[in-house]
């Protein structure tokens, strides 16, 4: 059933206001592939717009293990305290495939997922990887609609989400773990590369000395780096999720990154390329839905495919013959 105009304005409206049933409504109108729900989902989005683009959007990213969840719900949970509403994202490309998220287990950061000032929402577990990411990235823009002013959208490690989710924030997050000698002769550097902020994690007990160690490895590393972000050169930090240490100095870098990157106008300039780069990947995604929902294509498809390896058809005709 098609949504009516006016049931449209009446979510959007519980939405600003801070409903936190209407704005998991609203995204799971975003993230439905039902074709009458697509338009209602985008009119949502656009009657919401103006609300959106208050909020510092933070990726964050590490290996399994590295601590990501206890790290979320830690320093979550100081944002709430002084104030903050905080909304965490996941983007986890192997959901779509087996139906699992990173976020899905209920028993990862209950204490955040009770407090009243944050919301967390799973990766969407239907669609390719570009649907994946365009979810996330409108759901990031209800959740700030909805007054979220932190963003925190958490990643797993491998490559592709990493870039994906590093297209959508302002600020990237790295948590690496002690053990430096081989982690940090291992590490992908490209992904060093993406990282506004080192975490080394877990320094705490017997890890702490270690811990302090790695960071100042990082530090000097940092310097042989591209920046991932110009003018600003990746910092590291000793964090205890356990302990609550070093969660404070975590907010504080991000905040002076924020200035540094606003002085230099290079957070707008940031912000207005990815909504460009956006807009480039919905072009081409929109070419190949509309390509294979053609009724017929698939099929289409698989016959040609059959006549191209039984030497009947030539690659560059059976294209020329899906378009004409
Ligand atoms: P994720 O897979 O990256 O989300 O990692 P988790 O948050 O599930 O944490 C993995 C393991 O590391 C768990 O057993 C945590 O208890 C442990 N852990 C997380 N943070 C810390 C920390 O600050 N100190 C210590 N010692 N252990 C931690």
């Amino acid at each position: 059933r098609t949504k009516a105009p006016l049931e449209i304005e009446e979510i959007a409206q519980q939405i600003a206001a801070g409903s936190r049933l209407s704005l998991a409504k609203g995204i799971t109108l975003l993230e439905s592939v039902a074709i009458h729900d697509k338009p209602a989902g985008q009119e949502l989005l656009r009657t919401l717009l103006p609300k959106t683009g208050n909020s510092i959007r933070i990726g964050i990213t590490g290996v399994p293990g590295a601590g990501k969840s206890t790290f979320i719900e830690a320093f979550g949970l100081m944002l709430t305290k002084a104030g903050h509403k905080v909304a965490v994202l996941a983007v986890d490309p192997s959901s779509s495939i087996t139906g699992g998220s990173i976020l899905g287990d209920k028993t990862r950061m209950e204490l955040l997922a009770r407090d009243p000032q944050a919301f967390i929402r799973p990766s969407p577990t239907a669609g390719t990887l570009g649907g994946v990411h365009r979810k996330t990235r409108e759901t990031m823009l209800l959740c700030e609609a909805a007054g979220y002013d932190v963003i925190l959208v958490e990643t797993v490690g491998v490559g592709q989400s990493e870039t994906a989710v590093r297209e959508m924030t302002d600020f990237f997050l790295l948590l690496a773990l002690t053990g430096a000698g081989d982690e940090l002769q291992g590490m992908k550097k490209g992904i060093m590369e993406l990282a506004d902020g080192i975490i080394v994690h877990k320094a705490d007990g017997d890890n702490e000395r270690l811990a302090k160690k790695t960071v100042r490895d990082y530090r000097q590393l940092a310097h042989f780096l591209q920046p991932a972000s110009p003018g600003w050169t990746t910092k590291a930090l000793a964090v205890s999720s356990l302990k609550a240490t070093g969660l404070v100095e975590t907010w504080e870098m991000i905040g002076e990154f924020r200035n540094v990157m606003e002085s230099s106008n290079y957070w707008t300039e940031r912000r207005q390329s990815q909504t460009r780069s956006w807009f480039y990947t919905m072009i081409n995604d929109h070419l190949i839905d509309s390509f294979y929902e053609e009724p017929g294509r698939k099929q289409q498809v698989t016959e040609l495919e059959k006549k191209l390896l039984d030497g009947q058809a030539t690659v560059a005709g059976a294209v020329k013959q899906l378009f004409d």
